[in-house]
């Protein structure tokens, strides 16, 4: 079982101790603007539950918060206008990936053409 660290920043960030910019906040996640925007829409989506990364969050969270948090995901890119000229969602997993935060979250990029999938 994997363990969840509560001091992670975006638990603070989920408990109201640190600010976010928020994008959009539902029963099942919160969106924010990344701190370091890799886009000229760099948007984070995390699910209102502790865990770690994809792996225990599809192993282990209940279908409820699987199916609301991937809704919340699509209701932010449509509300942060992204729907007509397309957007990308990217999910880091563990070390290989370089996932820096663990609680698990979704990037959503958009607001220009973003090339190709991945640089190198
Ligand atoms: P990852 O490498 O997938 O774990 O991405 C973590 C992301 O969180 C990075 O893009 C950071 O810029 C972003 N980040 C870290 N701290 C904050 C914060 N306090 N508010 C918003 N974004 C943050």
């Amino acid at each position: 079982m994997t363990t969840y660290d509560d001091t992670n920043i975006f638990a603070k960030i989920l408990r109201g101790e640190i600010p976010c910019n928020k994008a959009y906040e539902d029963d099942f996640a919160v969106a924010f603007h990344d701190i370091n925007p890799q886009a000229p829409v760099h948007v984070l989506v995390i699910p209102k539950g502790p865990y770690v990364s994809l792996a225990d969050f599809s192993a282990d969270a209940p279908p409820e918060l699987i199916t609301g948090f991937y809704r919340a995901v699509g209701a932010t890119a449509k509300q942060l206008g992204l729907e007509e000229g397309g957007y990308r969602t990217l999910t880091n997993t563990g070390a290989d990936a370089h996932q820096e935060v663990p609680h698990f979250h979704l990037h959503i990029f958009g607001g220009r053409d973003l090339g190709p999938m991945l640089v190198r």
